[in-house]
C-alpha cells in the first residue's frame, strides 16, 4: 500500500516534465517591489519574505564567511532556509585545533546535518494555521516514502512548530528546541514537503557540491543582491554530502530554471543550456534514496557510511575520507584529523 503511492505518482511526474515551466511574464523589472512579487508567484522557489528584501551582511557560521540577508531579525539564506542566530559569529571562527590546544566551548560552528534520533520528528502544529491539511498530507507523504515518523508532540524539547509566515521557510536538519516551518496561505502541501526537507537535513538540489557539473548557473540574468542564493552548500561551509551520483532535477528540493531572475531569463540551465521541469508534487526516488541514506530501515540517524575517497564537509571543516581516516588539506599540506566531541584535532603520528 505503502510502496502502491510512489508509484502511483511516478506517472503524473513524467507528465508534468512535459508541461510548460512557468515563466514569469514581466521582461522589464524595474523595482524592488516587482521582483519580490515576481518570485512570489512562482510555486517552484520557497522564499521565507517574498515582500521583503534585507540588507546583505556577512556573518561566519560553521566556520566560514557567508552573506545572508537580514529580515525581521532573521538571517535568510537561499530565500527559504533560516540559519540559527545564536550560532552564528560576526567574526571567523578557529576549526582545527593542535593536539593539546583547548578549544572554546562555545565555538560558532554550526551542525547543519544534526538528525533526529531513531527516526522521529515530533511536530506541534500552530492552532491559527490555515488548512492544516497541507502539513497533514505533506508528513503522510514523508511517512508513506521514508522510514521517518512524525509524533505529535508530547513534552519533547527538540520539534518542528508549523506556524504561520510571510513565505515558506525552514531551518535545515534538526537545530534543537523549537524550530519553526512557516507557511503562508500560498505554499502548498508540496511546499510543505519541501520544508520538511529541510527539516529532515536536506540541502537545495542545484546547492550540492558538484552542481557545476550538471548545470549552468547565468549570473547575469540573478537578481543584484541576491547571487549568493546560487552558492553551493560546501561553498557556504555548510555540513552535508550529496546522496545520489548526479544532480537530480526532480527532486522536490530542485529550484525552478527562473529562480530569482531579475529579467524573465533563466538562471539555472542543464550544461546544454536547455531547461528542466522543475516540481513541487512529491519525493523523487533520489530524494527518498537521499532521505533512506539519513535514516535507515534499522534506526538510522547515522547520515549513512562515509566513503573513502570522497570529501565531506563536518562540523565546518572540509574533510577527504581515506584509508576510514580523516585527511584535511591546510597551510602545512595533507594532514590527518580527528573529530572529538564536536571539535576538529591534528592527529600525531
Ligand atoms: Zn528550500
Amino acid at each position: 500500500m505503502r510502496k502502491l503511492k510512489l508509484f502511483f505518482w511516478l506517472p503524473v511526474l513524467s507528465i508534468m516534465a512535459c508541461s510548460d515551466d512557468p515563466i514569469s511574464e514581466e521582461v522589464q523589472v524595474e523595482s524592488e517591489n516587482q521582483i519580490e512579487s515576481s518570485n512570489a508567484k512562482d510555486p517552484l522557489v520557497e522564499i521565507a519574505y517574498p515582500d521583503s528584501k534585507g540588507a546583505v551582511t556577512d556573518i561566519y557560521y560553521t566556520g566560514m564567511k557567508m552573506p545572508v540577508e537580514n529580515i525581521d531579525g532573521k538571517y535568510i539564506y537561499q530565500g527559504d532556509i533560516i540559519i540559527p542566530r545564536g550560532k552564528a559569529s560576526k567574526s571567523p571562527v578557529k576549526l582545527v585545533y593542535e593536539k593539546g590546544e583547548k578549544a572554546p566551548e562555545n565555538k560558532s560552528v554550526g551542525r547543519t546535518s544534526a538528525y533526529w534520533t531513531d527516526n522521529t520528528v515530533y511536530y506541534e502544529i500552530d492552532g491559527s494555521l490555515p488548512d492544516k491539511d497541507r502539513v497533514y498530507d505533506a508528513i503522510s507523504h514523508w511517512e508513506a516514502n521514508t522510514n521517518l515518523e512524525f509524533v505529535k508532540r508530547s513534552g519533547q524539547s527538540n520539534y518542528i512548530y508549523f506556524t504561520p509566515g510571510s513565505g515558506c521557510s525552514s531551518y535545515v536538519g534538526m537545530v534543537g528546541g523549537k524550530q519553526n516551518i512557516t507557511l503562508a496561505s500560498a505554499c502548498s502541501t508540496g511546499n510543505t514537503i519541501h520544508e520538511i526537507g529541510h527539516a529532515v537535513g536536506l540541502w537545495h538540489e542545484q546547492s550540492r557540491a558538484d552542481r557545476d557539473n550538471h548545470v549552468t548557473i547565468h549570473w547575469n540574468n540573478i537578481q543584484s543582491g541576491r547571487e549568493y542564493n546560487f552558492e553551493t552548500y560546501v561553498e557556504a561551509g555548510y555540513d552535508g554530502k550529496d546522496f545520489t551520483t548526479s544532480l537530480d532535477f526532480g527532486s522536490i528540493m530542485m529550484y525552478s530554471p527562473y529562480s530569482f531572475s531579475s529579467n524573465g531569463e533563466p538562471t539555472i540551465t542543464r550544461k546544454d543550456g536547455s531547461l528542466y521541469s522543475a516540481q513541487r508534487s512529491s519525493l523523487s526516488n533520489g530524494d527518498i534514496q537521499g532521505a533512506n541514506s539519513m535514516y535507515s530501515a534499522n534506526g538510522g540517524g547515522t547520515g549513512g557510511e562515509y566513503i573513502n575517497g570522497e570529501y565531506y564537509t563536518i562540523e565546518g571543516l572540509r574533510v577527504l575520507r581515506n584509508w576510514d581516516r580523516w585527511y584535511y588539506y591546510s597551510s602545512r599540506g595533507w594532514r590527518e584529523v580527528e573529530l572529538r566531541s564536536g571539535t576538529w584535532y591534528y592527529v600525531f603520528e
